[in-house]
């Protein structure tokens, strides 16, 4: 019998606010910033201080909320989620409970088998921890480096149901919740910086059963690499069980991206205790109707909705709307190169531009687009001379890539080097002549009826013209001159 993976996802993001959650220090890139500079009483949990709540994050939570089709609760209840642990200094991080910002949301994910729209549960605010250094000195001592830079930074929490059934899917929810936050502009998506973290709950059932089985949780996961492994082990170790008839137990997981194995940390009868209630120092947080239909209106158009436009508006493949979708800073360049483009050249043809030649030259430089010295309406331009015969095809690969490399226009470089493509017949008729008088063995032997030998002196010829004739104008007089010769020999 097959054996089905039942998976469902919770996902820690950053909101890239100003200031923290509940106190007002700045929020610091954690990799680059000197370890404890954006510190107060309140996120060092001095006794007495207090919490205020940051409106741009509660904000920011409820667009990603929006964008996710959740409902908004207009209350909503801030508690104490208590546990010890040394990056977290007040021993209890404020996060929401019972009562969460948003709730019964949709995500749609697409795989090699098409879409599908997976559930989410509920999408709560809180605060990031400290982060710890473990250190391991000389003479064999260990300790370990607080920097509370962290500590209180925005923290939105979005858990799914437990919807997706393959790793393929766990990556494509990953993947598209990812790419809705970017859009938003409320996280950069900067996996290394650890801005956005996953947790994976795995089980395993015989398919066709309905039953949720006892889960395991993986913690830990900072990248899509460390997702996809984690839960495909996790799968293999479970449905081995299943299959021998053994129980899986119920227990956290922690994966360890070094060594790239899960290593159980504690099963549920140690699993904590968090003593949830009500934070005393916070009202409900309450959200009027008008202001979430105001910030309804700022979202802009998200991943999925381009992406079916894409296609719908442009005539893309779905291959080519999905990367041209991947980021909203390469949608946006598409769509300025069409409007530049048009009406000589199609958007199917700078979509291929677009995601061959020039992703090729940005992955050799490895620079965004946002870097690319060619801007859209350059582009737009190259395309046209080409759509318009003024260079060919191939040419017109070499000029862009001159543009990237430089900066300059088309036509600059098209007149510098003396691109400009060559479709005089008399010019072209002198290097068809030249090219049959060169290959007189060739000659004789297509002559005779081997066709396939045109294609080997139409290549002599474009040679000759170091490649700046115009191709179509060549095959005409190559084949005229061609026909012409056999009809003399025919007739001799
Ligand atoms: P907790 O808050 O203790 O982590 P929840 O019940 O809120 O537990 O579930 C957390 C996550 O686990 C959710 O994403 C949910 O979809 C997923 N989940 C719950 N039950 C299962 C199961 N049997 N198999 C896989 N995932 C599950
Ligand atoms: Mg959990
Ligand atoms: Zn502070």
């Amino acid at each position: 019998m097959e054996i089905e993976p039942v998976i469902g996802l919770e996902v820690h993001a950053e909101l890239n606010t100003r200031s923290k959650m509940f106190c007002a220090c700045p929020v610091v890139d954690a990799t680059t910033a000197e370890p404890n500079t954006a510190v107060c009483p309140v996120c060092a949990a001095m006794p007495g201080a207090l919490p205020v709540v940051n409106k741009e994050a509660v904000a920011k939570g409820i667009k990603v909320a929006l964008a996710l089709g959740c409902a908004i609760n207009t209350v909503s209840i801030f508690a104490r989620k208590n546990y010890f642990y040394p990056d977290l200094p007040k021993g209890y991080q404020i996060s929401q409970y019972e009562l969460p910002l948003a709730e019964h949301g949709t995500l749609t994910i697409r795989t090699s088998a098409g879409e599908r729209q997976i559930r989410v549960r509920r999408v709560h605010l809180e605060e990031d921890t400290g982060k710890l250094t473990h250190v391991h000195g000389e003479n064999g001592a260990a300790y370990s480096l607080v920097d509370l830079n962290r500590a209180g930074v925005p923290l939105l929490e979005i858990v799914s149901e437990p919807d997706m059934r393959s790793v393929e899917e766990a990556k494509a929810y990953a993947v598209a919740l990812r790419q809705v936050l970017r859009y938003l502009g409320v996280n950069s998506g900067d996996m290394e910086k650890g801005v956005i973290r996953f947790e994976a709950n795995v089980s395993v059932r015989w398919k066709g059963s309905e039953a949720l089985n006892t889960r395991t949780e993986i913690k830990n996961l900072n990248s899509f690499r460390a997702l996809e492994q984690a839960v495909m082990q996790e799968i293999a170790r479970q449905s081995e069980l299943l299959r021998r008839g053994e129980p899986v137990v119920q227990q956290t997981m922690g994966w360890d991206d070094a060594r790239g194995v899960t290593v159980p940390q504690r099963s549920k009868e140690e699993a904590h205790d968090y003593r949830y209630f009500p934070e005393p120092d916070l009202p409900p947080l309450e959200v009027s109707p008008r202001w979430v239909e105001a910030l309804r209106a700022e979202l802009p158009e998200l991943p999925q909705a381009r992406f079916r436009r894409f296609q719908e508006a442009y005539g893309l493949t779905a291959y080519a709307a999905e990367v041209l979708t991947a980021e909203q800073a390469v949608a946006d360049y598409f769509e300025e190169a069409v409007e530049a483009a048009a009406p000589e050249v199609s958007p199917p043809t700078v979509a291929n531009w677009i995601t061959g030649e020039l992703f090729g030259l940005l992955n050799q430089a490895g620079a965004d687009i946002g870097a690319a010295k060619v801007s859209p309406r350059a582009l737009a331009d190259l395309l046209r001379r080409i759509a318009g015969g003024e260079i060919n095809n191939n040419t017109g690969k070499s000029v862009l890539a001159e543009m990237f490399a430089g900066g300059k226009g088309a036509a600059e470089i098209i007149a510098a080097r003396g691109l400009r493509q060559v479709s005089d017949e008399a010019a072209i008729q002198g290097w068809v002549e030249e090219v049959l008088a060169a290959h007189p063995g060739e000659l004789e032997t297509y002559l005779k009826g081997k066709e396939g030998v045109a294609n080997f002196l139409f290549g002599q010829v474009m040679r000759l013209a170091r490649g700046q004739a115009n191709p179509q104008v060549v095959r005409q007089v190559l084949m005229k001159n061609l026909q012409e010769r056999r009809r003399s020999l025919d007739e001799g």
